[in-house]
């Protein structure tokens, strides 16, 4: 992927730049770039990177995290502690509803794209989240209930998400949350659409705002969830938990949680997929005489028959001992390599019984190739 423009510079506006700065510079591109318009050959390109920059500083809170982390906040790896950290890109943590109100008030309604009237008031999904979580190995390999901490943006429980007490249409739109009026030129008169003030384009107003959320229907809080994680979870899988992403606005549904997980490498197995493999060291003599070897495996000790004359690298299936994946409903191996030691420091008997071996032949040895190989060459 091509490196990622500054959101600054997409938008050609300053790091200091008001939120309304970057509303009509944003304005301003959308129209240029926009697909149904643009005669630029890569206007779609631009019309999407303009507005993710959007979706991204006109959220203050994103725009934050953005100063701080650059696009690495919104990159989903390495995310952990930042559950807003995005799934890149537009799409997750973004509002395309936020976009329909701006190309209303551009297009008057017309719906470029996005569909013909929208109204604040309708009822809109939560954003979905993403985490990052770190698991052991094991808690992969057989799956766990696990508690997760996460915050998370909840429905405010005092005013039930409404923002307010004693509900009635809003008085200046009368409900529909937008005003119509007419704007003469010298190229006729046109009807165009804004977001009534007075609502903000909820068409509702309130008889006594809530103090608890002060207003917004939402609120910030710290929840402890328990979520059952399937065995055989790996490195960079996410798993889905309905609802417990962002709250929903005016009843909307929440959002989903996505977790995203990281296992955690394991002292003598390594994960292949599905698939275990373990190293097991033999002794120069349990290679040449072969032998029986109790080893471990998830799942506890076996007994393996190591044969008489295993070579150091051998690999040794066990059947049905690795991972059983409850998503894919599949079960992977072990496999055992084994690693030959030579000894390093010998006793004076033991040096004498190398050395008595030494002159016997060793029939079936493949090592007298490279005589002949020798010889070879210097003809
Ligand atoms: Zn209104
Ligand atoms: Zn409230």
């Amino acid at each position: 992927m091509a490196t990622k423009r500054d959101y600054y510079e997409v938008l050609g506006v300053a790091k200091t730049a008001t939120q309304d700065e970057i509303k009509s510079a944003f304005r301003k591109l959308a129209k240029k770039y926009h697909p149904d318009i643009s005669k630029e050959p890569d206007a779609e390109e631009k019309f999407k990177e303009v507005q993710e920059a959007y979706s991204v500083l006109s959220d203050e809170t994103k725009r934050k995290q953005y100063d701080q982390f650059g696009h690495a906040a919104f990159s989903g790896a390495g995310a952990g502690g930042n559950p807003y950290g995005g799934f890149g890109g537009a799409g997750f943590g973004f509002d395309a509803s936020d976009l329909g109100d701006i190309f209303e008030d551009l297009f008057g309604g017309a719906g470029f794209g996005f569909g013909g009237s929208r109204n604040r008031s309708r009822a809109r999904r939560g954003n979905d989240v993403l985490m990052s979580v770190d698991i052991s190995f094991m808690d992969a390999v057989f799956g766990c209930e696990k508690d997760f901490d996460l915050d998370v943006v909840d429905a405010c429980q005092e005013c039930d998400g409404k923002g307010g007490f004693g509900e009635k249409n809003c008085p200046r739109c009368h409900g529909s949350g937008t005003i119509t009026s007419e704007q003469r030129t010298i190229l006729g008169s046109f009807m165009t659409k804004t977001t009534c003030p007075e609502c903000n384009g909820k068409g509702k107003t309130y008889d006594k705002i809530c103090n608890a959320c002060r207003g917004k229907g939402k609120v910030k809080a710290h929840k402890t969830i328990t979520v059952s994680v399937p065995s055989g979870i790996d490195t960079g899988e996410r798993l889905r938990v309905p609802g417990k992403g962002q709250a929903g606005e005016n009843g909307g549904s929440n959002g989903d949680l996505y977790l995203e997980f990281q296992v955690a490498s394991h002292r003598f197995f390594e994960r292949d997929g599905n698939d275990i493999y373990l190293e097991v060291p033999i002794t120069m003599v349990e290679a040449v005489l072969g032998c029986k070897k109790e080893i471990p495996t998830v799942y506890g000790n076996v007994t393996l028959n190591i044969p008489a004359g295993t070579d150091s690298g051998t690999k040794q299936r066990i059947r049905g001992k690795g991972i059983k994946n409850a998503s894919t409903r599949r079960t992977g191996d072990m496999y055992v390599i084994f690693q030959v030691q030579t000894p390093k420091r010998l006793t004076r008997d033991q040096k004498k019984l190398f050395e008595s071996l030494a002159k016997t032949d060793f029939k079936d040895s493949d090592i007298d190739r490279f005589e002949k190989f020798t010889n070879e060459n210097e003809k």
